[in-house]
């Protein structure tokens, strides 16, 4: 046993001599971590390394980098030992070094977010000696010179001054090859890579005024503690953002011996993945460059070649490239190294079955021999996600229960995004082909750089590639297109994790940064153009193009199936109208729990009679504008409850301010004086009358019903009669009839009144009677208090988490906006609580209002039906607090279903 293993680690081996963890290890070593130390475990071959915890990493953002360096340095000199035994090397020796490659690694995989140094270790002199020692003094000086450029940008600051600028480093490049008069990089001699290490450190001593390391002890610390910076980077927080994960995670560091893809024709290196990312489909596929590093394969600067025939035969096509061409130009890993090919798909199997999860796995070839560097679960598209999950389970390698909690709810959001028209796509003009790289259809206008994204309300984001710094633009532009990079390039990952339509690696396309635009045979596009992508075929099209609803697949149907077993909470969908409700019901909703009925008056000339009716100055006009109003309701709510067909439907009473009805624009009062035959004075004395200064918190929800009574009954009235209506029908129907805003037990009992006699004078007008509801929302933090009061009298609850967030924080709903992001930033709230629910705060209050509501009445039924119920965390607290359904609008309702049963589960 050696001095470490008794204390608490800070750094953990792995390789084939000593593994500290394993993949159950996924916080402390974060996910890479703890993949490459199951890999050892399970006997792949993976370059030996250490893993320094994400313990270390909040640490050092308390105590520094030389407190650091000191609080791991006996560690990692200890860890180091071993991976020199294992490879027979030395780290800082200059005849025989060892090469390492560090990394970052968070407990959720961050794609390109994060930086990475590879080939540390070397300087003017141990070059040599790799030189000497590999008899290929080419690889030696190229390995070099990629060292110099990636230590210089990650851990020295090395950048762009400019964004139309390029990277220094390859604007070096590209000048030493117009001098030369050549094109590619394996072009350069030795004599050019060893002039550009110089050209690059004098780059570096301008730029930054340092030198460049020389002692490897001092670029590994360095390199390390970049990795540290890098999780408080930019672009790691905006990840995080976009994502929900919290600062205090941290990320591991991966130090891990350098193996070497780019050694010669016997050398190789490549991505690959156990199943079709994009599709699900059961197929082993992926890229590969010979003489390569990994970089180049996901940076997109030479094209990748496919590892399977199959996919080599299959890329050829979309590339219209002809089977000769094909063979000889690109031939598959499978042609060129069968051995270790089957090599390679050995381990994936083995590793899919392990993991029992579709794997994204890189690897290299040295010199002959197979590495794995990494694998992880593989990201993927929504549809490919539903695939798989179903797939491993008809496989029998998952049970029904692991199936659905391989599913992330929110993703099945992109399944029910637009595809194109077919019929718009029949007139579509092609213009090129790219891959497709991530499913769905996106029209836009063109901009080329990802801070202009929002310059239009749709853009599509043009680059030669994209890199991680376009992030924030990738994620607002509707659609992502490359002209360079493959199916695993940045922009290709990022998209499809995203979920967002991207075309990747159009080499057809030139773009002009400088002059902002983009040529495609010999026709030249500018920013604010339209284009259209279309993500599943690679096509990029001509102008604007119609896009259209989704068709669900049959696995989906299947997933939806199992949700809906496991799930003991229902999912019901707020809707307005009979076309709301019946998109709820095709996605499976189990009842509307929020119908706002002040929505349907928004709707053609409807908004007339309204107005009308609140400009109304006597009770006598107001209840004539009322009758005029009672068919258009009694109408809408007979298409609600024919679609949801003896489901429940949830309609709430008026809710709004009545000033939102009103114009408040001189040209439409004028039109609406016009249209009632009124003065203009008077429609302007009316709006200045219900003028409030805070409408969120006046003359609204139930306040409206008590004070003008006749607008209850009319609602009452046409809900109602559009039940007798429809029960006639032979339909069942079950209406519940929700008074909104209530605060106090004698608002809802002055309501419950007129709902009551309104309804017992139908009852008596048809001969006939339903069965029907009154509940309420608890909605205003007294409600909430006081809900085993309000229970003596209501029948149901819902709670209207938007207005009890808006008031529990005192936050208005219409002007959080202001500050919101700000909040989020500083860390100030963890997430919106508008979107996801406070469980902490307002938490309490549903708590407690559910709690205290079924004290009073034990079979109570209590749902929710603010923006929360489609959230899948807010739907665990729901199911966890015993709510009997949550409600959400009808595209959340797959997400919702899901959720619901992994929280059961
Ligand atoms: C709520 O307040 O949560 C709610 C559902 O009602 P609205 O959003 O219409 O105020
Ligand atoms: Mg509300």
């Amino acid at each position: 046993m050696d001095s470490i293993t008794n204390t608490k680690r800070k750094v953990y081996r792995f390789g084939h001599r000593q593994t500290d963890g394993d993949r159950t290890m996924r916080n402390l070593l974060g996910g890479k971590g703890a993949n490459l130390a199951e890999m050892s475990r399970l006997g792949i071959p993976v370059p030996p390394g250490l893993t320094i915890t994400t313990e270390v990493c909040t640490e050092y953002n308390a105590i520094g980098k030389e407190a650091t360096v000191e609080l791991i340095a006996e560690e990692v000199r200890e860890a180091i030992k071993q991976i020199e035994a294992e490879m027979d090397t030395v780290f800082g020796e200059d005849k025989n070094p060892l090469l390492l490659s560090v990394r970052s690694g968070a407990r959720v995989s961050m794609p390109g977010m994060m930086d990475t140094v590879l080939n540390l270790g070397l300087n003017d002199v141990s070059v040599l000696g790799v030189a000497k020692k590999t008899n290929n003094e080419r690889f030696a000086w190229d390995s070099y010179r990629r060292f110099v450029q990636m230590y210089g940008s990650v851990v020295m600051g090395m950048k762009p001054e400019n964004k139309e600028d390029e990277d220094p480093f390859e604007e070096q490049i590209h000048q030493t090859k117009e001098a030369r008069g050549i094109s590619l990089d394996t072009e350069f001699t030795v004599e050019d890579l060893k002039n550009l290490v110089v050209d690059f450190k004098k780059l570096i001593k301008e730029r930054t005024g340092q030198d460049f390391p020389t002692d490897p002890w001092e670029q590994l610390w360095g390199a390390i503690m970049a990795v540290f910076d890098s999780w408080n980077g930019d672009r790691a927080v905006y990840y995080r953002k976009i994502n929900g994960y919290p600062p205090d995670w941290g990320t591991a560091v991966n130090v891990q011996a350098m193996v070497f893809g780019n050694m010669g024709e016997n050398s190789a290196t490549g991505v690959c993945f156990t199943r079709d990312a994009a599709t699900g489909a059961n197929q082993f596929n992926g890229e590969y460059l010979i003489n390569a590093q990994g970089e180049d394969v996901v940076a997109g600067v030479r094209t990748p070649q496919q590892i399977t025939l199959e996919g080599s035969k299959h890329w050829a096509e979309l590339a219209k490239l002809s089977e000769k061409e094909r063979a000889a130009k690109y031939p598959s890993l499978q042609e060129v190294m069968p051995k270790l090919y089957q090599e390679l798909f050995r381990y994936q199997n083995q590793l899919e079955i392990h993991y029992r999860d579709m794997q994204d796995m890189e690897f290299t070839i040295q010199d002959g021999k197979l590495w794995i560097l990494q694998t992880r679960n593989g990201k993927r598209t929504g549809a490919a996600m539903v695939k798989i999950a179903v797939d491993l389970l008809k496989e029998g390698m998952i049970d029904e229960k692991e199936a659905l909690l391989q599913i992330l709810p929110e993703k099945l959001d992109e399944l029910l995004h637009p595809v194109f028209d077919p019929r718009a796509l029949k007139r579509a003009k092609v213009i090129a082909q790219g891959l497709p790289a991530s499913p769905g259809a996106a029209t836009g206008q063109i901009v080329f750089f990802a801070d202009e994204a929002n310059k239009f309300k749709n853009s599509i984001l043009v680059r030669t590639e994209t890199s991680p710094e376009d992030l924030e633009g990738m994620d607002l532009a509707k659609g992502i297109l490359t002209a360079r990079g493959g199916m695993t390039s940045h922009a290709a990952v990022v998209a499809r994790g995203m979920g967002k339509c991207c075309v990747s690696g159009a080499g057809a396309l030139k773009i002009n940064y400088k002059k902002r635009t983009m040529t495609v045979d010999g026709h030249e596009y500018h920013e604010g153009d339209w284009i259209s992508l279309n993500g599943t075929t690679g096509n990029i099209i001509d102008g604007k193009v119609a896009t259209m609803e989704p068709l669900l697949s049959g696995e989906f149907a299947e997933i939806m199936t199992l949700a809906d077993k496991y799930a003991t909470m229902k999912v019901r969908a707020n809707a307005d109208t009979p076309k709301d409700a019946k998109t709820a019901r095709n996605f499976g909703a189990q009842g509307i729990g929020l119908a706002r009925t002040e929505h349907m008056f928004f709707e053609g000339n409807r908004i007339m009679t309204m107005r009308e009716m609140i400009l109304a100055d006597t009770i006598k006009g107001r209840k004539l504008a009322l009758e005029a109003l009672l068919p258009m309701q009694r109408n809408d709510f007979e298409g609600l409850f024919e679609a949801l067909h003896g489901h429940p439907v949830t309609i709430r009473l008026l809710d709004p301010p009545l000033h939102e009805f009103v114009p408040h624009q001189l040209a439409t009062q004028k039109e609406l004086a016009e249209d009632l035959h009124i003065s203009l004075a008077a429609v302007k004395n009316k709006v200045a009358e219900l003028h409030e200064f805070n409408p969120m918190l006046g003359h609204r929800g139930c306040r409206l019903g008590i004070t003008y009574p006749e607008i209850t009954e009319m609602q009452t009235r046409a809900i109602i009669e559009a039940a007798l209506n429809v029960k006639e029908k032979g339909i069942e129907v079950k209406p519940e009839i929700m008074v909104p805003l209530v605060g106090t037990l004698e608002e809802f009992e002055s309501q419950e009144e007129v709902i009551k006699q309104t309804a017992e004078t139908v009852f008596q007008e048809y001969g006939d009677r339903v069965d029907y509801l009154i509940g309420t929302m608890i909605e205003v933090p007294r409600a909430a208090l006081m809900a085993d009061a309000i229970a003596q009298r209501a029948d149901f609850f819902s709670f209207g988490t938007n207005d009890l967030t808006q008031m529990t924080f005192g936050y208005s709903r219409d002007d959080a906006g202001k500050f919101m992001s700000y909040y989020l930033e500083k860390g100030i709230l963890k997430a919106d609580p508008f979107e996801v629910l406070d469980q902490e705060g307002v938490g309490q209050l549903v708590a407690l209002g559910a709690k205290k509501g079924r004290s009073t009445k034990p079979d109570l039924k209590v749902g929710i039906c603010g923006e929360h119920g489609g959230e899948p965390s807010s739907v665990e607290f729901c199911h966890d607090n015993g709510l009997d359904y949550v409600s959400c609008s009808p595209f959340r309702v797959p997400i919702a279903r899901v959720a619901a049963a992994q929280a059961a589960l």
